[in-house]
């Protein structure tokens, strides 16, 4: 378009974008500009207002964070775990009385309705809570008596330098997921945010600040890809920490493998409810809508499909289809809308596509949310769509969609509904609705899905317990917090010891001269 073509909205809207604020980096305790020349405009995604420009770190901006977080180390990983921990105590203090703030960045920059955000910082109180027991769940074990006079102790030790890469849809839970367990294990970090929400990132570090964290300890670098590669191929970086889609999961995970890291990295998924036809109606559509359309479906806990068995059909589509029209979608401040807009036009472009590809592969469509009304202008705006009578080889069915629409299923058997969900290549979470307990019994047995829920819609683990995502939607060994976050981030040492004198001479010290 040249400049004459553009109207004198256009002409605001770019001058605006031009004077937004280019975020900078924080690194050794001060926020320094980017050296790479790269920028992203950074967009509200419920009315297109550009917030920020985002800089595109490269190697440089990496490695300068590495020396800052390399230089920190010897002095954070020598404090006493007690001393590392009342940081951790001070932050989970902040965001409790900071969570009307940190919602508020995270609508802004992300676009989820309030009520998902302060959810979402609670989630990550509740990660800061369990880093917290870490005096306890670091602790190494010791055998007496290997041999004669000899004992055996594993001791956890720091690893060194680790890294995050982080998607978009939890801008403030997923860092938590990671920062306050590698800092409080006595290592230090850098956080590569997602460049699609910078802003809660660039939050958390004025916080960090605020309670007087040492310089160093952690480090956040914006960008996109040449910063990731730059975290990967670093051999000042010992370990990376990675949530987002499949194939991104893979690549990470092999690049920092190949490079000698320990690596974590968490994937995309398919979420499947099952429905019998037992259960309990009302409280079925209730978790069965929150799950598909809450954070307006980018969860990778999302349930995207409903696989109704037998007669469960007749029982839960009127209602489901009656209460699924009381959603609505609106900016994430309007208390009156369910969910805000998706994450980018890019985002609703592909979730449009999807539907009509479901359409054109003979879905019908039950609800569509495609054009939604009293929406603000300018936002990627979807509402809930429902598209029936959906088949496992449909492309509704085998993409992760990640928007606010439900692919319903219809099935005979308890058999049928587990040879699909166990046929799809991710394996994150997955829910049965059924007072049955032989039913329930068999499904959570069978299924191969890391999180199952029974008669619960979303079944995030609590942070005291891992989540545990299986086949494509999890890369690694050990998970995202409970017991083995502790474990990620040290490294076991075995010390072996014995004592000569032993005091079979009466005496505990040996002497110059004496004879062992
Ligand atoms: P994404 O994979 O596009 O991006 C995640 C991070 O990787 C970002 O920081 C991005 O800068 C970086 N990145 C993306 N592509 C890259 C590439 N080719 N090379 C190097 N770096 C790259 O994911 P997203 O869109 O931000 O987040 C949504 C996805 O995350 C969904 O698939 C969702 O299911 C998944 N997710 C999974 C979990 C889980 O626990 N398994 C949790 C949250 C989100």
């Amino acid at each position: 378009m040249t400049t004459s073509a553009l109207t004198s909205e256009d002409r605001a809207v770019a001058e605006k974008a031009v004077n937004a604020r280019v975020l900078q980096n924080f690194v050794g305790g001060r926020w320094i500009a980017a050296q790479a020349s790269g920028r992203l405009d950074l967009t509200n995604p419920a009315n297109g207002e550009v917030l920020a420009r985002v800089p595109l770190s490269g190697h440089d901006d990496v490695e300068a964070a590495v020396s800052a977080a390399s230089a920190a180390l010897p002095d954070w990983r020598a404090r006493s775990v007690g001393d590392r921990t009342q940081y951790i105590y001070a932050l989970r203090e902040q965001f409790l009385k900071r969570i009307d703030e940190l919602a508020a960045s995270i609508t802004r920059e992300g676009g989820k309705v309030l009520s998902d955000a302060r959810a979402e910082v609670t989630r990550a109180i509740e990660v800061l809570e369990v880093a917290c027991a870490s005096p306890m769940t670091m602790q190494g074990r010791v055998l007496e008596g290997v041999a004669r006079g000899i004992d055996t102790e594993t001791v956890r030790q720091s690893i060194g330098v680790c890294a995050a890469i982080t998607p978009f849809n939890f801008p403030a839970m997923v860092p938590m997921w990671f920062l306050p367990f590698a800092i409080v294990c006595g290592n230090t970090f850098i956080l590569k945010p997602s460049e699609q929400v910078p802003l809660t990132s660039e939050l958390i570090g004025r916080i960090l600040t605020d309670i007087g964290l040492p310089p160093g300890v952690v480090n956040i670098v914006h960008g996109a890809h040449d910063a990731v590669n730059a975290i990967l191929d670093s051999p000042g970086i010992r370990a990376v920490s990675f949530v987002g889609s499949v194939n991104t999961a893979k690549y990470i995970y092999r690049r920092a493998a190949e490079n000698g890291k320990r690596v974590q990295a968490l994937g995309g998924a398919k979420n499947y409810m099952v429905v019998m036809p037992d259960a309990v109606v009302e409280k079925t559509v209730s978790n069965v809508l929150g799950s598909a359309f809450g954070n307006a479906g980018q969860r990778c806990m999302a349930g995207s499909v409903l696989v109704t068995v037998g007669a469960a059909q007749k029982v839960i589509m009127e209602r489901l289809k009656e209460e699924a029209q009381k959603l609505i979608a609106g900016e994430g401040t309007d208390p009156k809308a369910a969910l805000g807009p998706v994450i980018s036009t890019a985002a609703c472009d592909r979730v449009h596509n999807c539907i009509e590809s479901g359409l054109k592969e003979g879905a019908q469509l039950l609800i569509d949310g495609r054009r939604p009304s009293g929406v603000p202008a300018g936002g990627n705006f979807v509402g809930p769509t429902i598209l029936n009578n959906v088949t496992p080889e449909m492309r509704v069915a085998r993409e992760e969609i990640f928007g606010p629409v439900l692919s319903v299923m219809h099935v005979d058997t308890l058999d049928e509904a587990i040879t699909i969900v166990n046929s799809d290549p991710r394996g994150n979470g997955t829910s049965i609705f059924t007072e049955n307990g032989a039913a329930v019994r068999e499904y959570t047995r069978r299924i191969e899905v890391g999180m199952v829920g029974v008669n619960i819609g979303v079944a995030a683990s609590p942070a005291y317990f891992p989540f545990s995502g299986w086949k494509d939607s999890f890369f690694g060994d050990l998970h995202v917090h409970g017991w083995d976050a502790v474990e990620f981030f040290t490294r076991k040492k075995t010390v072996t010891s014995r004592y000569f004198s032993r005091g079979e001479t009466g005496k505990y010290f040996v002497e110059q001269g004496d004879k062992h």
